[in-house]
């Protein structure tokens, strides 16, 4: 069976103005060659600090921009070559969910207005509308008695709520949900997690999941994809990812994060620095200058893709 999704070699390369008083631009590399595939119904989890690429990602898979090179299969149809036109009736297929609810719910709309509005443009008949905006009220889990009223009304929690209501409205296979829990509270992360996974069963949904947060990937996803300064370093099952993590750079993130099981050991590792300007990446391994393994190899030579074990793949030399 074909993925859902297929990214091949995926770049989006903007051009920036490199300071307020000179005409001198450089070449930002938001996104610099990806290549993945995510499967129907999984969850494809995309970790890495803030400014690596991964809502870039996102918003190239969705078309809201186009790339600057490479290819989106969405069921076998390359998105990239497509029309406006051609386009708009793929585009019920796949939604977002974004990051955050106060920003991406228009205050001057009552929520029931909010959730038809993708119902109007997709021509859902009129009829049909006001109920459906009542089951999918329910759906995710607000009482229908509240579709008149306005997002300020709502908490973060149930605003988010309401974002995943307008997202699922159209019955789409494909949500891409960019850092969907990281305004929320902690106790209202798992319950927005664990309604995401049970809609998720329900309908069939394939999610790409966009976080920097990597126990919430780690709550959600089936296979994860680390991102680093416009590429994946580490694409791995989520099980091996976690528990013997290969990439330096992985094993750097999940040494920051807190286990709870106090009897496991995992080995701090600090890195050096920040993360370079993507308008200036580093030569050969572009973690080199925050590596603590790093070698002259890594300053000049890219490494390449190596598959280390059946769905694990990392682009580092210490692996042969
Ligand atoms: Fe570190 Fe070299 Fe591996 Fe890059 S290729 S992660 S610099 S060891
Ligand atoms: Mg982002």
């Amino acid at each position: 069976m074909s993925p859902l999704v297929e990214v091949k070699n995926l770049k989006k390369h903007f051009t920036v103005n490199k300071g307020m008083f000179t005409k001198k631009t450089e070449i930002v590399k938001a996104v610099d060659g990806l290549s993945f595939t995510i499967e129907k119904g999984e969850t494809l989890g995309l970790v890495g600090e803030s400014g690596c690429g991964k809502s870039t990602t996102g918003r190239m898979i969705m078309r809201l921009i186009d790339p600057t090179e490479g290819q989106v299969f969405f069921n076998g149809n390359d998105l990239t070559v497509l029309s406006d036109e051609q386009l708009r009736p793929l585009r019920k297929e796949f939604q977002m969910v974004f990051q955050d609810p106060y920003a991406s719910l228009n205050p001057r709309m009552k929520v029931s207005e909010i959730i038809e509005e993708p119902l109007i443009v997709h021509n859902f008949p009129k009829e049909e509308r006001k109920q459906r905006v009542e089951e999918l009220l329910h759906v995710v889990g607000l009482n229908a008695a509240l579709a008149d009223r306005y997002p300020h009304e709502f908490s973060g929690g149930q605003r988010q709520r309401i974002g995943i209501a307008r997202a699922l409205a159209v019955n789409p296979q494909l949500i891409v949900a960019d850092e969907p829990v990281s305004a929320l509270d902690v106790s209202i992360q798992s319950q927005i997690l664990n309604l995401l996974k049970d809609l998720q069963s329900q309908f069939d949904l394939t999610y790409l999941f966009i976080s920097h947060d990597l126990s919430v990937v780690e709550h959600i996803s089936d296979r994860v994809g680390v991102m680093y300064l416009g590429r994946i370093v580490e694409l791995s099952d989520k099980e091996s990812l976690y528990k013997e993590p290969l990439h330096p750079y992985t094993k750097a993130l999940l040494s920051a994060v807190p286990i709870p099981n106090p009897r496991a050991v995992r080995e701090r590792m600090i890195l050096k620095g920040d993360i370079p300007s993507p308008a200036n990446p580093p030569s050969g391994c572009t973690f080199h200058t925050r590596c603590p393994f790093a070698t002259e190899e890594c300053k000049t030579t890219v490494p390449e893709w190596k598959m280390v074990s059946e769905n694990r793949y990392v682009a580092c030399h210490l692996y042969r």
